[in-house]
């Protein structure tokens, strides 16, 4: 008989999510027993914009851990456009961008400062027996998170194939041009749809760049080619590809209108849980956020010796948090389909500083459609366009 180490948590994956997941865990009960496995070393690259939405800092707050962008500039302005039709202006609040090199690596560390145990390893099987989860067939868990992203073999053994939204992108690194230094910039396609490419300002003399769109019916090996990626975001922001390095391209597992987590003691938690927002791409923030909830729902579920109620407790949990913005955030994804809708929805932002606030919470953080941004939305369907009007600070 192998023998079998027993954890009160173990967490697969230790990318935001999983360190978020330790982070709730060890806050909730800092004796826990907490195992968190990766199958790479930290620091480790991850294909990504490295929009760090203030959002993630509010979660991570309450776990000690909100100073993991510290040294890195934030910043303010955001611009949005489609062709000609164009807003820019600063938002409400700072957000950052951090290389996911960087930043995860940080908050391993944080996780591990808090008492978590890191060990590098690939885990190849979840299995529930009489006693509870186990990971690799040796490492038992009285609650099991899974946090292993977007080709997670948790959820895969917790919810079988399931064929959801997918997209795809690509990311580099390239010199910062001065037309957007300080800025986000997205900027939607004009030929292929829904997609949009983006520069954002490291603030080191470096923009992260990349391209992304939706693939076609959400299937992994239907997708356009690298090359392809690469020409249009060339096209999109001229001199990003020529210029860029580090290229990384990834699955984004787009959320959709129900987020589902099924009882017992194996939660899901991040784009293993399918939780990345359609609008945007943005998937950071859903990761914290449901990764601390997730850490701690299993550790009540361990202090009150039943772990099998962890499932149960993180669902409610996370869709108290998000449950009517993933509705939102769908049917405005939905809507986007139709460039005239996204025209519309630029205008607006244009017309209106609160719509514009609106589409930012929507996009980067916990936000819902309100009767504003609606109003904005259906005046632009309705009028033929005007000349976008641009907006300073
Ligand atoms: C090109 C691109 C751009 C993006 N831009 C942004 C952005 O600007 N802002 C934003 O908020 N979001 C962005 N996202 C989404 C964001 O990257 C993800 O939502 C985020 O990484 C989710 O974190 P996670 O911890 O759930 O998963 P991950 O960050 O993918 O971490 C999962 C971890 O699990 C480990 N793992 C996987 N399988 C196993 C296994 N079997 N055993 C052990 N370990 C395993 C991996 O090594 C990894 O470290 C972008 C995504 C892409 C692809």
């Amino acid at each position: 008989m192998t023998s079998r180490e027993h954890w009160d948590l173990v967490v697969v994956g230790a990318g935001p999510a999983g360190a978020s997941a330790a982070l709730g865990a060890l806050s909730e009960d800092p004796g826990l027993r907490v195992l968190l496995l990766d199958r790479s070393d930290f620091p480790r690259d991850k294909s990504c914009g490295d929009g760090i939405a203030p959002h993630v800092l509010d979660a991570l707050r309450p776990v000690g851990a909100a100073d993991v962008v510290d040294g890195w500039a934030p910043l303010r302005e955001l611009e949005l456009s489609r062709g000609d039709v164009s807003v820019s202006g600063p938002m409400r609040r700072e957000a950052y961008v951090v290389p996911r090199r960087v930043f995860d690596a940080r908050l391993v560390e944080r996780a591990v400062s808090a008492g978590a145990v890191l060990r590098r390893h690939r885990a190849t099987s979840v299995e529930l027996d009489g006693r509870g989860p186990v990971v690799s067939g040796a490492l038992d868990g009285d609650v099991v998170i899974g946090a292993d992203g977007a080709h997670s073999l948790v959820r895969a053994t917790l919810l079988g194939k399931r064929r959801e939204p997918r997209a795809i992108a690509i990311r580099g690194y390239a010199p910062v041009v001065e037309a957007m230094r300080g800025r986000q910039v997205i900027r939607y396609g004009t030929r292929r749809q829904p997609s949009y490419a983006w520069a954002f300002d490291r603030g080191d003399g470096w923009a992260n760049v990349g391209y992304g769109e939706l693939l076609p019916g959400g299937r992994p090996g239907a997708g356009p080619s690298r090359r392809l990626l690469l020409e249009q975001l060339e096209a999109l922001v001229p001199g990003a590809a020529s210029t860029g390095t580090e290229w990384r391209g990834h699955h984004l597992p787009l959320s959709s209108w129900r987020w589902d987590q099924p009882d017992g003691p194996v939660l899901m938690a991040g784009d293993a849980a399918g939780l990345i927002n359609p609008m945007t791409g943005e998937g950071i923030y859903y990761a914290v956020a449901t990764g601390i909830a997730a850490g701690r729902a299993a550790a009540r579920a361990v202090a009150a010796g039943s772990p099998a109620d962890a499932g149960a407790q993180h669902r409610s949990a996370v869709r108290a948090l998000l449950a009517t913005h993933l509705r939102h955030t769908w049917l405005a994804s939905r809507l986007a389909h139709s460039t005239r809708v996204v025209d519309a929805g630029i205008r607006a932002a244009g017309r209106d500083r609160r719509a514009f606030d609106t589409l930012v919470e929507l996009g980067l953080g916990d936000g819902r459609i309100d009767a504003r941004l609606a109003g904005g939305l259906l005046r632009g369907l309705l009028r033929p366009p005007r000349p976008p009007e641009l907006r300073g600070s």
